[in-house]
């Protein structure tokens, strides 16, 4: 591999500070700062000077065209490319590129789900720049990161209510720390870095499984006589091959300013974690969706498929996303870490009390958030956490909390009782040791973690309804002190009363345990919604609607598209993948399988001519064990085109969900039962596409 040289890659296909600084007027870029920092509104005649200058740029890197490039409902990104060329009117062209096309773009609305909105408005929808997160080429493409709303404001897209989500906290908190004193804070933002799991495979396995082809994850497959159960792949050495594809990977992510870190094997063989060093929530969202992008455009330059479904093997860990999320200001203070005066401390609690306080009352939210039919299939699955919400706190922090709780001595350092704003809080340890794995939420010294999200899902989900819960407790706690006589005294009574009242949602215990699952729901009354189905219409619950409406989030109209849409994706999902099993079975198994049963009858044949008392024990058994397999198929294969058929007279989606939940997916798991068991008996020669062993270990 030849020599990299970093800095002077990192960023070069990105219009960021150091263009913008270097290219911009004075007055220009000073105007364009306080739009990205403080969220203060875009000047036109600002737009104008920085469209000259981005075009002039991105010419200069090769660009031949520009996009308003968007998050739409679908989960993927899209882009609708234009040219900069404008004809001169003597047979030429001009590069053009205008403020106003900047600023705003037509994207035709009506081929990007709307769930309802579209009728109610109008079809056509406009993006509208976001200045806060730098555009970028790909492609030959200048990409201009953009909000997708509809004529009337409606969010048609996952980063306008990111946005808002970002503005409510950043309200939220400021008021809550002017109560600290914290009169030099002037923005308040929430961070993330989002650790991206994948599986590589060869991609010469993969045009074998049309499974995989049209849905993503295998529908079939017995149990490798080898899978994870060795642990020998976890920080294993890397193999040349996915070394190769991660050096690749990493230039290709630097050179668009994707701060991509560390990278290691997983527990699964052929699974990899990549890790971003952590950014501002919005700007996070958009580099993961490029980062998906782009690990799997090169992979494809390496004769290889990174597979981002939650669960693309049955029996072999799934892949996740843990999202890392924290809040600071804009004077680099990280308000989730305990500070060094007891004055820091408190406003530490109290911050921490904020987040505990969020995930209680807003469970159903955190939960729907990562709530996909791929994600169903890792929650709860022993290897991911629960579908159960809880809160890690660890320890040390445990005891602190419980102290104050309780009025008692902490049995810390000294033994003192603790007095909010008098006290110091002990300093915990940061390290690794207090790590549990199996918490859904998990503090992690300065931050929290949030491992429920799906491998392919966009984060943007889960952190508009963090940043909105945590919006809503600092709300209440700032509407409460700043009428205090006593601060302090308010102060230690908030706290304390929120540690109080919210216990139910703190667990250090092991949340894998089916014993977790019974307390849980049973003594502590924390929900267990463990699909889809189950949590996505709690969206539309009244507390939820009121609290995302009142920090103008979601418009009413908007949570009810979203949930429309995230039922419909999920009605979909399953629908193509029960399709595909039927597919599959009918033109590619059962086939298959009449071959070697055909080839195993010919042998007894020719077997009993030579010795009419020879048993064929081996031909005759298999002959009989799989006859009855292929009667089972058949009619389990019935069955489920059944059940995939009366889906067709549903119009209701929730309706929809629930037969998918109740009907069709339980016959996917009998019909896969049967093919599965059919696989361990039939020559490997004859089975049409390959093994859970030959993918797993084909790279
Ligand atoms: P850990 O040892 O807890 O996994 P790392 O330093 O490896 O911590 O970080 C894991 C992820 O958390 C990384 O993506 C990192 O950038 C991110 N992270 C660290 N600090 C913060 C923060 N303040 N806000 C958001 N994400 C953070
Ligand atoms: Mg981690």
């Amino acid at each position: 591999m030849e020599k990299v040289n970093v800095p002077e890659l990192f960023g070069s296909l990105v219009f960021d500070d150091r263009q913008m600084r270097a290219r911009l007027s004075e007055e220009v870029y000073s105007s364009l700062k306080k739009t990205i920092d403080e969220n203060v509104r875009l000047d036109e005649k600002v737009a104008e000077a920085v469209a000259v200058e981005m075009k002039k740029w991105a010419l200069e890197n090769g660009a031949t065209h520009f996009t308003h490039w968007f998050q739409p409902l679908t989960g993927v990104t899209a882009e609708k490319h234009d040219s900069f060329i404008e004809p001169t009117g003597d047979g030429g062209v001009l590069m053009e590129f205008s403020g106003k096309e900047l600023i705003k773009g037509e994207p035709d609305a009506s081929s990007f789900p709307s769930g309802g909105l579209r009728a109610t408005f109008e079809a056509r929808g406009y993006t509208a720049w976001d200045p806060t997160s730098y555009a970028f080429i790909k492609d030959h493409t200048l990409c201009i990161p953009t909000a997708f709303c509809s004529y009337s404001g409606e969010a048609l897209d996952k980063k306008t209510p990111l946005l808002r989500s970002m503005q409510a906290i950043n309200r939220e908190a400021l008021r809550v720390l002017k109560l600290f004193g914290n009169e030099d804070v002037k923005h308040v933002a929430t961070s993330v870095g989002p650790e991206q799991e994948y599986f590589l495979i060869d991609q010469k396995m993969f045009d074998k499984r049309p499974d995989l082809i049209y849905t993503g994850r295998t529908l079939f497959g017995a149990r490798p006589p080898k899978g994870q159960e060795m642990d020998d792949h976890y920080f294993g050495v890397i193999k040349p091959r996915v070394t190769a594809y991660m050096e690749d990977l990493n230039q290709e992510l630097w050179k668009l300013g994707i701060l991509a870190k560390t990278e290691h094997n997983e527990v699964a063989p052929a699974q990899h974690e990549l890790a971003p060093i952590y950014s501002t929530t919005n700007i996070a969202t958009d580099h993961n969706q490029l980062t998906m992008e782009i690990m799997q455009k090169v992979a494809k330059r390496h004769g290889l498929v990174c597979l981002l479904h939650e669960k693309p093997f049955a029996g072999v860990n799934g892949s996740g996303k843990h999202n890392n999320w924290s809040i600071s200001t804009d004077t680099g203070v990280n308000l989730l870490s305990p500070g060094d005066t007891p004055y820091e401390n408190a406003q530490f609690l109290l911050f921490l009390c904020a987040v505990i306080q969020a995930v209680d009352d807003y469970q159903d939210l955190l939960r729907l958030s990562v709530a996909t039919a791929g994600n169903d299939h890792r929650l709860g699955a022993n290897e991911a956490p629960p579908a159960i919400i809880s809160v890690f706190l660890g320890e040390e922090l445990s005891g602190i909390l419980d102290a104050i709780k309780n009025d008692a001595p902490y049995e810390g350092v000294e033994k003192v009782t603790m007095k909010l704003g008098v006290h110091a809080l002990p300093r915990f340890s940061r390290d690794t040791t207090d790590r549990n794995r199996t918490s859904p939420f998990a503090f992690t010294g300065n931050k929290f973690e949030f491992r429920s999200l799906g491998s392919s899902n966009s984060i943007a989900c889960a952190n508009i309804m963090l940043n909105a819960a945590v919006a809503e407790s600092l709300h209440q706690y700032a509407d409460e002190l700043e009428g205090a006589a006593d601060f302090q005294a308010a102060l230690h009574n908030l706290i304390k009363r929120v540690i109080t009242e919210h216990q139910r949602i703190l667990f250090d215990g092991n949340g894998y345990g089916d014993d977790w699952v019974k307390e849980a729901t049973e003594v502590r009354g924390l929900l267990n919604l463990k699909t889809t189905p189950d949590a996505m219409p709690k969206l539309l619950d009244e507390k939820n609607v009121k609290m995302l409406t009142a920090h103008k989030i979601f418009t009413e109209a908007e949570l009810k598209s979203r949930c429309e849409i995230m039922l419909e994706n999920y009605n979909k999902t399953v629908n193509i993948e029960g399709l595909t099993m039927v597919d599959m079975v009918r033109k590619d198994y059962l086939p298959a399988i009449e071959e070697y049963l055909y080839t195993l009858s010919r042998a007894v044949e020719s077997i009993k001519n030579i010795s009419a008392t020879v048993k064929c024990k081996y031909e005759i058994s298999t002959i009989e064990k799989l006859t009855d397999l292929t009667d089972n198929i058949l009619d389990a294969v019935t069955d489920l085109e059944e059940a995939l058929a009366k889906l067709k007279d549903m119009d209701d989606v929730i309706e929809t969900s629930e037969a998918i939940r109740d009907e069709v997916l339980p016959r996917m798991s009998t019909l896969r039962g049967y093919v599965d068991a059919a696989e361990m008996l039939t020559s490997g020669k004859y089975w049409p596409v390959p093994s859970y062993g030959k993918i797993l270990m084909s790279v």
